[in-house]
C-alpha cells in the first residue's frame, strides 16, 4: 500500500531543515519497500485530509505564522476530523503553536490558533535556543531523542499530555520540563534538528502508526541505524544525559 505524506506550506514553514522530516519518513518507508507519495499543500489550495497518512507542519517565524493563520482557519473542521480519525501528524515550533488557542507576540498581537489542542503560547523576551534532549514514552519503552530549539514563544499546556519530558534544554516554556504535546496521533514539538532524521526510533514509530491506522501490519524490518545512534550518543553525552 502507498502512504501519502501531506506537507503543509512547504515554502513558508521550513526552518532549520524541517523538510528533513519528510525525507526521513519517506526514505525509511522506501528502504522497506513501502511506496510513498508526497503532496505539498500551499496557501489557498483546497484539499481533504482523509487520504493523508502523515501530515507535517514545519516551523516558521511570527511573520509567516501570521500569513497562514487565516488560511489554516479555513481548514479547521477538516483537520479536526482528521485528528479525531487518528491521522499521524507532526507539527514543529511555529506549526505547533498554530494548533493551540493563540500565540501572543512580543508586540502584543494575538495570532489566533486553530484551538484544536488545549494550550496557548506567549512570546517571551529571551529566546529559548540550543540543543535539547527529551525523554519520550513509546509503547513499552522510553526513548531519548535529541533536537535543536529556537523559539521565543513559551507554551503552556491545559488538559493535554506533553510529548515528552525535558532532560536538558528548555522545551515548552523553560520552567515545567514539558516538551511538546501529544493528542491521539498528533505530535507537536519545538525540536527542529530536523527531528526525524536524528531519531529513527521516532520515525519508525510514526510509520508504524500510519500503517496500523490503515489496518496494515505495523512490523517494520530493522534498518542499520549505526550513524544516527552514534550521533545521538554524542549529543546526549554532550548534554550530560547519557
Ligand atoms: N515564531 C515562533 C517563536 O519564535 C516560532 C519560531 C519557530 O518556528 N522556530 O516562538
Amino acid at each position: 500500500m502507498m502512504l501519502a505524506i501531506y506537507h503543509l506550506y512547504p515554502d513558508l514553514l521550513n526552518l532549520y531543515g524541517d523538510r528533513g522530516n519528510i525525507i526521513a519518513f519517506r526514505r525509511r518507508c522506501e528502504w522497506r519497500g513501502i511506496p510513498v507519495q508526497v503532496r505539498e499543500i500551499n496557501l489557498g489550495e483546497r484539499i481533504d485530509f482523509s487520504d493523508a497518512d502523515f501530515l507535517f507542519f514545519g516551523g516558521g517565524s511570527d511573520r509567516e505564522q501570521d500569513l497562514m493563520a487565516e488560511d489554516l482557519a479555513d481548514r479547521k473542521d477538516n483537520l479536526r476530523k482528521a485528528f479525531e480519525d487518528g491521522l499521524v501528524t507532526l507539527a514543529i515550533c511555529g506549526g505547533y503553536q498554530l494548533l493551540g488557542r493563540y500565540y501572543r507576540t512580543l508586540s502584543g498581537q494575538v495570532i489566533p490558533g486553530l484551538n484544536l489542542l488545549d494550550f496557548y503560547t506567549l512570546a517571551g523576551t529571551t529566546r529559548l535556543i540550543g540543543n535539547v534532549a527529551v525523554e519520550i514514552p513509546l509503547p513499552g519503552r522510553m526513548v531519548r531523542v535529541s533536537g535543536f530549539e529556537n523559539h521565543s514563544g513559551q507554551t503552556f499546556l491545559g488538559e493535554i499530555k506533553p510529548f515528552g519530558r525535558v532532560l536538558s534544554g528548555h522545551g515548552n516554556n523553560g520552567s515545567d520540563a514539558t516538551e511538546g504535546v501529544r493528542y491521539k496521533n498528533v505530535f507537536c514539538s519545538y525540536m527542529h534538528g530536523p527531528l526525524l532524521p536524528k531519531n529513527p526510533a521516532l520515525t519508525d514509530y510514526f510509520i508504524q502508526l500510519a500503517l496500523e491506522r490503515r489496518g496494515r501490519d505495523g512490523f517494520l524490518a530493522p534498518l542499520d541505524n549505526g550513524f544516527e545512534e552514534a550521533a545521538n550518543r554524542v549529543m546526549l553525552s554532550r548534554l550530560k544525559v547519557l
